[in-house]
């Protein structure tokens, strides 16, 4: 599976045991991504639990639930929502006033529709006060997306794109800033969190404004999440990127109420 610069791998504790049929193999420990980590015995013994075990036999069942459970957890990892927000779902979500619950509603009715989404290339943006789950609601549309329908998509806060293309310019990098944008308008969904939480360089502007175009440009969805109210997020990506972010029935979520999360997002 193709990784982006910005997603992440499930570690992996391994050490040597020893199977009765075939010798020594990696007993591997991996990580799961929001629920309990599982572990890999012999790789021969699941190959065939998985290929000539009968199909109902409870051997075969586990292993291919096994298998399913690693190509999942592997497309999440990919996704790179950070640790903080990785149990964060739409069914966790607490929501109380009336502007959350509506909040809630709109996620949900994106993920139900995302293949409408998908194929109209639309987007959604969340915008309103720190610390009132802007990115809790994104990393769950990513994460059910991902689930139900197996579809690529990326976390990548707005300063660590910018860091990123920042650091391409170094001497001796191995990156690219083609690479990298490229790299962003691979995965079906992306969701760039956190813009305009820097001061906003023409620099910085500009990598945002090509990316969003670039997405646009391939019909791929993108999630926007912002501090900036609506008015000052045209200043900020330009009102012809704001058009397209609403175009094709393009949501904005105002995040209006007041923060009772302390420091989360
Ligand atoms: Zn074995």
């Amino acid at each position: 599976m193709q990784i982006s610069k910005f997603g992440a791998q499930p570690r992996v504790k391994s050490r040597v045991d020893d199977c009765e049929v075939h010798g020594p193999f990696d007993r591997k420990l991996v990580e799961a991504f929001d629920g309990e980590n599982r572990v890999f015995g012999c790789p021969n013994c699941l190959w065939e639990s998985v290929n000539t075990a009968p199909t109902d036999s409870e051997d075969h069942v586990k292993a291919v639930e096994l298998k399913r459970w690693e190509s999942l957890n592997d497309q999440l990892f990919a996704t790179g929502v950070a640790q903080r927000f990785r149990r964060c779902s739409l069914e966790n979500y607490i929501a109380t006033e009336a502007g959350q619950i509506q909040a809630l509603k709109t996620c949900r009715a994106y993920v139900d529709q995302f293949e409408e989404c998908m194929d109209a290339g639309r987007c959604l943006l969340m915008l309103g006060n720190f610390g009132n789950g802007k990115t809790h609601l994104g990393c769950s549309i990513l994460k059910a997306v991902v689930t139900r329908y197996g579809y690529r998509a990326l976390y990548a806060p707005a300063p660590d794109i910018i860091a990123a293309l920042k650091a391409s310019f170094a001497k001796g990098s191995t990156d690219t800033e083609q690479a990298i944008l490229d790299d962003l308008c691979a995965v079906d969904l992306l969701l760039i969190d956190e813009l305009g939480a820097q001061s906003g360089t023409e620099f910085e502007r500009h990598s945002l404004h090509t990316i969003i175009d670039k997405r646009y440009r391939a019909m791929l969805p993108t999630i926007i999440t912002s501090n900036l109210p609506s008015s000052e997020l045209a200043d900020y990506i330009g009102d012809r990127a704001l058009d397209r972010l609403r175009e094709n029935g393009g949501e904005a979520i105002a995040f209006t109420w007041a923060s009772h999360r302390g420091g989360e997002a």
